[in-house]
């Protein structure tokens, strides 16, 4: 069975209990990661982590929360002597300034003992091996920066995914940041795990959708941990709607699919 582990969960406001978003899932003895924010490569550590295991990183969207633990995480590995590969996944509108960033903090691939391979985010599959496929799944999280991006003219493209985790048997949905529930709408068929945020997205409408749909795990991630109000009043509302198998992610936490 596919295993989801909590390595950071922290929304933008870095909370004391948790890195920013970094999710492991372990299926197979292989290990891939989903997101990279602040606070991960440490996380590892503490929770003991054989991050050499993993050959493959997928960024959600480009919010330092989730995206700027990479540069620690790559020096990390290099300074653990990694050999093997590096891929990381991430929407195209990165993939330069990412490339930038490593390169002048010294990051640079020939300098390495392994090297680090950058790829835009395609769809169907974004990536498969023997073990799972991942698809991309755009959404609106980043939309309310039109105008600012507009007016200064940018070249920011707003790209933002959600991520299927599928094997033969289970699928887990892991929504990234959302503009909305709305976002979710048409990915939650057959769904065995949704890791979802809870910060940005009305929680009725969430709650609401999943009561609708039938989801077999829900796990609700990226809410402050210290607001236990906000916790019993969510448990609440899925009572009442007939929620079963509701959870909060908290470092360390693991789940099956
Ligand atoms: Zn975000």
């Amino acid at each position: 069975m596919p295993k989801l582990k909590i390595i950071g969960c922290s929304s933008g406001m870095p909370d004391a209990n948790s890195a920013n978003s970094s999710y492991l899932v372990a299926f197979k003895n292989k290990y891939y990661l989903l997101d990279c924010g602040e606070g991960t490569s440490s996380a590892m550590i503490r929770l003991g982590i054989n991050y050499k295991k993993i050959d493959n990183v997928f960024i959600t969207h480009g919010h330092p929360d989730h995206i700027m633990g990479l540069p620690v995480f790559i020096q990390m590995n290099h300074i653990a002597r990694r050999i093997t590969p590096l891929n990381i996944y991430l929407p195209s509108e990165l993939v330069e300034p990412i490339e930038n960033i490593l390169n002048a903090t010294y990051l640079i691939r020939e300098k390495l003992s392994f090297e680090w391979h950058l790829h835009p985010i395609k769809p169907n599959p974004t990536f498969r091996d023997n073990n799972l496929a991942i698809n991309a799944f755009p959404n609106k999280h980043l939309l309310s920066n039109a105008e600012a991006i507009e007016s200064l003219r940018l070249p920011n493209k707003m790209q933002s995914y959600c991520f299927t985790v599928a094997t033969s048997r289970a699928k887990m949905l892991y929504s990234g940041d959302l503009h909305s529930a709305d976002d979710l709408e048409g990915l939650l068929d057959n769904c065995d795990l949704l890791l979802v945020e809870g910060m940005h997205i009305d929680l009725n409408d969430l709650l609401e959708l999943v009561a609708d749909v039938g989801v077999r795990k829900l796990v609700i991630t990226h809410l402050p941990s210290d607001n236990i109000k906000q916790r019993r009043m969510i448990m609440s509302i899925a009572r009442k709607l007939g929620i079963n198998g509701i959870y909060f992610a908290g470092e360390s936490r693991e789940f099956t699919y």
